[in-house]
């Protein structure tokens, strides 16, 4: 850790020697000295700050190697993995909002009706909301928090990480590699949900959560009682539709891959199957040879507490008269093999609550309008993917589907492009990371108006005869806006200015 970041790691670092401080004071501590930092890094021109990310991301990729391996070591993924999701992303988001990013942030000229309302120009300009808070989860500890970072930072935030206490290490090591670039202007507090609680509490000027539906409601609920801005990215219960014309082969391996890519311990993994009746005989020992060839490159769940929810499901499912048709419920101490199974009612957590586990549910539609029923049937609403060889009659079922993202087939990569929102609906939130939009969200929208006009303006006191009348010919105009109606107008207007000025 670089000498000038330490003081503003208060919020990880502690020696023995040192009094202990409360969760809330740290919480404080850490939100003010951001707060203090924000203000210089927002008077640097967008080229400055966009100079100084570049740094910072020469800084991280040139360490790639040791952000993978730890990555790996605290979410048990896969060292290729942890590159492929995490590590290449980052370098993608630096260059992506580095080039893209100041023309989002340049100002807009506003549009005023110069008939009514002449001599005035207006722009609108982005600025950044102060201190954002991001609060992250563990199953992409990198991927997920630069979403937000790297941004906001670009338009003049300073920004909090409050990264999973699963996680903690990555979202240290990630801050302190910013800092050495950026100085205090972003910081990091560590712990568990009282930590993140206590965040909210500091009053950050802007919270971005990412995590479960449940927590997520508890943080929009703090948030709504303080006014402070909210984003939720939540839950997720995918569904992956197969109709009758898709190419089976290509179909059964991306699925495989939706439903196992980080051990299935993600918001967009595929966790429903529904499959057109006239291709399940050959569809369904094609995904289970698919699921079964990846077993190898699939890693045990990040936490027990986790394991034991796909169990319950399993074992809640089997008892409902469910069955497995791939890999079994194996003994503590060996993972979870990809599981599939048929035959779950449709009330089943199995097929109502996010399993987030190396596990799907399989359900036969007889046609497409079915397949888009069984789809829908869910509280959640991140993303699904439609498999067919009809491009456009996957367009066409994808309009009927509700959710944030619908990937015709292909399922949940384009997290990995940064141009692309990543959005829900329902219990899956409706906050948007990635896209011009995020950057929208991530700043607040400044108006200035500066008048030329010497005049006094035909809607100020006294308010006369003329005014009504005015007004109607407005009206009369929006509904019409032929010439005679803008004529109408103009006469208006000059009986009412005559009126204003006979009255000084
Ligand atoms: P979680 O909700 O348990 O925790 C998320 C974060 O919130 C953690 O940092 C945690 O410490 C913090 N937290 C807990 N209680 C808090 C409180 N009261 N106030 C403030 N912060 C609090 O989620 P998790 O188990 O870490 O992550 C898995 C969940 O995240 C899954 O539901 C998954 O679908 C979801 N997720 C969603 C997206 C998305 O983009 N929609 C992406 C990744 C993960």
């Amino acid at each position: 850790m670089s000498t000038n970041s330490s003081s503003s790691l208060a919020g990880h670092s502690h020696s023995g020697t040192e009094p202990a401080i409360s969760q809330g004071d740290r919480a404080k501590a850490v939100v003010a000295a951001v707060r203090l930092a924000q203000p210089a890094w927002a008077a640097l021109t967008v080229a400055e700050r966009v100079a100084k990310l570049r740094q910072a991301q020469q800084n991280i990729l040139s360490k790639s190697t040791e952000l993978a391996e730890l990555i790996s070591r605290e979410t048990h993924k896969p060292l290729a993995e942890a590159y492929s999701s995490e590590v290449v992303g980052v370098g993608d988001l630096f260059g992506y909002w580095c080039k893209h990013g100041p023309a989002q942030l340049q100002p807009r000229k506003g549009l005023i009706p110069t008939l009514e309302m002449p001599k005035k120009q207006a722009w609108i300009d982005r600025l950044p909301r102060g201190v954002v808070a991001c609060i992250s989860p563990w199953n992409y500890p990198v991927a997920l928090p630069m979403r937000t970072l790297v941004p906001a930072l670009l338009a003049g935030n300073g920004v909090v990480l409050k990264p999973s206490e699963v996680t903690p290490q990555t979202g240290v090591w990630l801050v302190e590699q910013l800092q050495l670039v950026l100085g205090p202007v972003v910081s990091v507090l560590t712990g568990d949900g009282s930590a993140g609680a206590a965040l909210v509490e500091a009053l950050p000027d802007m919270v971005v959560f990412t995590g479960s539906t449940r927590t997520g409601r508890r943080v929009a609920v703090a948030c709504a009682e303080r006014g402070i801005a909210c984003e939720l990215e939540l839950g997720g219960k995918d569904c992956a539709l197969v109709l009758q014309d898709a190419d089976l082969d290509r179909a059964a391996a991306g699925i495989a891959w939706g439903i196992l890519t980080n051990a299935g311990q993600n918001c967009a993994g595929i966790e429903r199957v529904a499959v057109h009746k006239a291709v399940e005989g050959v569809f369904v020992p094609k995904l289970v040879a698919a699921l079964q060839r990846a077993a190898a490159d699939v890693p045990e769940l990040v936490t027990a507490a986790q394991r034991a929810v796909v169990e319950g499901h399993v074992r809640d499912a089997l008892a409902r008269g469910a069955t497995l048709l791939a890999g079994s419920v194996t003994p503590p101490g060996r993972p979870l093999p990809p599981l599939l199974l048929g035959d779950v009612p449709s009330d089943a957590p199995a097929w109502t609550d996010e399993s987030f586990g190396p596990i799907a549910v399989l359900a036969v539609g007889q046609d497409d309008h079915d397949l888009v029923r069984l789809a829908n049937d869910s509280r959640y609403g991140l993303g699904a993917s439609v498999w067919t060889r009809d491009l456009g009659r996957g367009k066409q079922v994808a309009a009927q589907l509700r959710c944030g993202m619908v990937w015709v087939n292909n399922h949940s990569f384009s997290a990995a492009v940064p141009d692309l929102p990543w959005v829900g609906v329902g219990d899956s939130g409706t906050g948007v990371t990635n896209s011009p939009e995020a950057l929208m969200h991530l700043t607040r929208p400044h108006l200035l108006l500066v008048d030329g006009t010497s005049d006094v303006e035909a809607w100020w006191y006294p308010y006369g005869e003329r005014m009504t009348e005015l007004m109607r010919a407005v009206i009369a105009r929006q509904l019409s806006n032929g010439i005679g109606a803008t004529l109408k107008t103009l006469g208006a207007l000059k009986a009412r200015m005559a009126e204003l000025r006979s009255s000084k």
